[in-house]
This record gives C-alpha cells, structure tokens and sequence, in this order.
C-alpha cells in the first residue's frame, strides 16, 4: 500500500474561520478521499497556527487570555472540519507544548548544528498583517500593498536564517520537478522571487514578542511565528518526539493559498534541507474567493462564514458548489445566486432527479429489484463510454478538481440522456427492463465517482440501490432499493 501524506495550511488564530480555510480544507478531503479510493494509505492533517503579535493583540482586544483565544479559535475550525465531513486523520495546534514544541526545538537545533542561523541586529518594516518584515521597496505610499496598514518600523537583535545558501538547491528541486509547484503560473513566480532571496529574520525579541516558543538556548527570543508554524507539518508525524510515523515524509502534497506560496516554497524547503530532512513532492497553490465579483472585507459586509453557510446548506451542497464553481488553481467567486442555480440545475434536477426517477421506476414497474446483468450492443458502447475514467484520473492528477467533477456531470447527462431516449415509462417486458438495468449500472458508476466530491450522496446512492460502489459494477449485482427521502428536494417557489 503506497502512503500519501497530504495537508492543508494550518489556519491563523487570529479571527473565526475564513471561506478561504474552508475551500482548502474540501479541496484537501477530495484529493485525500480519491487517494483512499485508489488504496493509497492516507494520513491528512489540518490545524491552526496559534503565536504572533496579530493573534496576541487580537486576543487582548477582546480581553481574552490569548490561550483562552485560541482554544475557542481551535475548537471552531475543528467544528469546520466536522460539519464539511472532512476525513482529516490528525488536527495539530502550535500552541500544543507535548506534540509541537519539540519538533519546533529539535529543528531549530538542527539549524543551529549546520550554521544556518546567526544572530544580528536589523532595522526594518514589520507588517503584522503579514507576520512580516516587508522589504521598503515592496511598500506603496509607506502602506503594505496587500493589507493597505502601515508597517512599523522595527530595530532589534533577531536570529537570521541563512535562506540565500539554499536558493540554487531550490531552484534545482524545482527545476527538475523533484519539488512541484501546481499551477506552473506559480513555479515562475517563486523562481522569480527565488533571485532575490535574502536571509530572514527568524526570531523576535521575548519582550516584543512574548507569545511563542522561546529559541532553545536563548530565551531572551522567540521563535518566528512561520519558523515555528511550518515545522507543524513534521510535528504532526512526531518529529522529536515519536517518529514511527515521520515514514509518511515527505508529504505527498501540501495545499496552501497564493499569499503564503514564498514561505512554502523557499523558506520551508531551505529549513528541510539544513536540517537534512527531504523536502515536499507537490505544493498545490489555490485561488481566493470574491463574494459578488468583490474582494471579501468586513467594510463592504460581504464576509461568508462558512459556519453560517454550513447552517443553511448541507456539506455536500458546500462541498460541490465550492469544487465546481472554483477553478481548483484559480480565483473564483460565490454569490448566492450562482449556488442557487447549481443547486437547481445540478443537484436536484441532474444528479436528485436521475436517482429519484430511476428508483421510482425500479420499484414501480420490476417490484423494486433487478440484477444488472447484459446489455445489447449500442447500451454497451454507452456503458463502456460512460464508465472512462481516464479524464476523471488525470484531472485529479494535475488538481483540477473542478474539472474531475465536471466528467461526473458529463456522466449524469449521458444517464438522463439515455433514459429520454428510451422512454422506458412506454417500453415493457424485456426492453423496458433492459433500459431499467443500464441506468441503474450508470448511476452506481457515478456514485463511485462522487465519493472524494460527496461522501454522504455517494452513500445514500449505494443505500437506495442495495449496492457496495465499486468502480466497475458487476453484471451479477443485485439492485434491490429502499427509497429514502429526496437527495436535493427542490427549493419551494416563492
Ligand atoms: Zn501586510
């Protein structure tokens, strides 16, 4: 059995969690889920990322003991992962002193051990938004580009990471695919920040900073936030404590969003390195999501909470509107609307309307059983068409999740195409069974392929026709079917 490790980003603790966070965390469970469904052994971690000045100051704004702060901001996104029906083997949390501190330790040691940090005193622009010094030339009228505030100006002793060493060995990795970078828009954006990697500060005076992992050694400095954070991706496995399972490193894949590609894709394979550890196979970069063709911001109103999504729609609803409206790699927008009219023409009238009709018919004019048996030439050639997996494979490959998803929709109208075609409310005998058998066939095939998409739909699908999903159905399979309630009842009209 191969092993896939694949994570997500951990989530910042500074505020409940984001739509953004909850696209990432569907994107992971669908990849992750389709590994389960190849036999892969699978482990799939999420998190949150708890240190730093922004989560400090956010919890003392809200006059809460910053532990206390991010306790609840934890609970929340694993109430998130819970009601999305994510199959995430592991939660990991940076605060968390027994499972993350020491890998965060051992590693730092490791750096230390091979030369890679020194100490020095350093005047620059620190944008907490960021959780980073911003380079003078990158600000825009005196203001971080990205989050519009105005950076502070820091002078202080930090440890310094020696980042430029490695940027011809990352550039190797990547140039040679050993390290991927999907989308490829993305590998020649690192390449071209990877020019100018300079080294980074990787520690903040204990004063400034109290909030953190003290340096080893040097308690006088806090470990910064991101040196701290990516180690979670080793943390998890047990790195300094119990490494049976560092066997799953290095990760197959870890899924992050635009704005934290540089941290992934250079700082973290440059500490991997120093630390003699390999570097990841895959980093997948995702899009941010517009609300209404805007940017989401707390000024305009249009923040989703995807806890309050969650309350209106089912999991599944969420997961396919957010895997097939959002080009995987690319930004991509939700308005209620657009979920409105996916959840009509898709769900309760393609996929809820297929099912419901070919049960309905199942049960109305064989007594509600059948086994699958042999099909006549032309329903072959529709079946043997229906059932190519290929382009569904190769998009969950390359991550085009959006596009694996749209070869299942190809598939249902193919099956409420068939069904049109042959009218099997007007067939009897023989012909009308035959028609009756093949759609069941098509549909159990569909069902197999929505697992990694909708593992609830998946199953209610296998339950209503009696039938374990396989990815070939077998001739002697026995259909035999207990309706439940509609899958997508449509919505009542106002
Ligand atoms: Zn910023």
């Amino acid at each position: 059995m191969a092993r896939f490790y694949i994570t997500t980003s951990i989530m910042y603790a500074n505020a409940r969690p984001h739509v953004g966070f909850a696209l990432e965390m569907i994107q992971a469970d669908a990849v992750a889920r389709y590994r389960r469904l190849m036999g892969d052994e699978v482990v799939f971690c999420t998190g949150t990322d708890e240190h730093g000045t922004k989560v400090m100051r956010t919890a003392e704004q809200a006059g809460t003991p910053t532990q206390e702060f991010v306790d609840r901001v934890a609970a929340e996104v694993g109430t998130l992962a819970r009601r999305l029906n994510t199959s995430n083997t592991d939660f990991i949390r940076t605060s968390d002193r027994v499972r993350h501190w020491p890998a965060a330790e051992r590693i730092w040691r490791e750096l230390v051990a091979r030369g890679d940090l020194y100490k020095r005193s350093y005047e620059g622009y620190y944008c907490v938004g960021h959780e980073a010094f911003i380079k003078e030339s990158e600000l825009e009228n005196g203001l971080c580009p990205l989050h519009k505030s105005t950076p502070e100006r820091l002078q202080e002793e930090n440890w310094f990471f020696r980042l430029s060493k490695y940027r011809d060995d990352i550039r190797k990795l990547i140039e040679s695919g050993r390290l991927a970078i999907v989308p490829e828009t993305r590998t020649k954006e690192l390449l071209n920040l990877l020019d100018d990697a300079e080294d980074v500060s990787f520690s903040r005076p204990a004063q400034q900073l109290p909030w953190g992992i003290p340096v080893p050694d040097d308690p006088t400095q806090t470990m910064y936030v991101w040196a701290d954070a990516l180690t979670n991706y080793i943390s998890v496995l047990g790195y300094g404590t119990d490494e049976a399972r560092m066997a799953f490193w290095p990760a197959s894949v870890h899924l992050i969003g635009k704005d934290i590609l540089r941290f992934h894709a250079m700082v973290w394979p440059a500490m991997l390195i120093s630390a003699g550890l390999e570097v990841p196979r895959a980093i997948f970069v995702h899009g941010f999501i517009t609300v209404d063709g805007q940017k989401m911001s707390k000024t305009l109103g249009n923040v989703i909470d995807p806890l309050e999504l969650l309350d209106q729609q089912p999991a599944d609803v969420v997961r396919y509107f957010m895997l097939r409206e959002i080009p995987s790699t690319e930004d991509g927008d939700f308005s209620w609307k657009s979920l409105e009219s996916r959840y009509v023409s898709d769900l309760a009238n393609g996929l809820g309307n297929l099912v419901q009709r070919i049960a309905t018919l199942i049960e109305t004019k064989l007594g509600g059983t059948l086994t699958i048996g042999s099909f006549d030439q032309e329903t072959e050639k529709i079946l043997e068409d229906l059932r190519d997996t290929k382009g569904y494979h190769a998009a969950f490959a390359d991550f085009r999740l959006h596009e694996a998803l749209a070869h299942v929709w190809t598939r249902i109208g193919i099956a409420n195409q068939y069904i049109n075609d042959r009218e099997p409310w007007k067939q009897e005998g023989e012909a009308q069974a035959l028609t009756l058998r093949a759609v069941a066939a098509m549909v159990l095939h569909i069902a197999w392929l929505l697992q990694p998409f909708m593992p609830e739909t998946a199953e209610k699908i296998g339950a209503t026709f009696g039938v374990a999903l396989t990815e070939t159905i077998r001739s002697d399979a026995r259909v035999s079917i207990t309706k439940g309630s509609p899958l997508f009842p449509r919505p009542e009209k106002k």
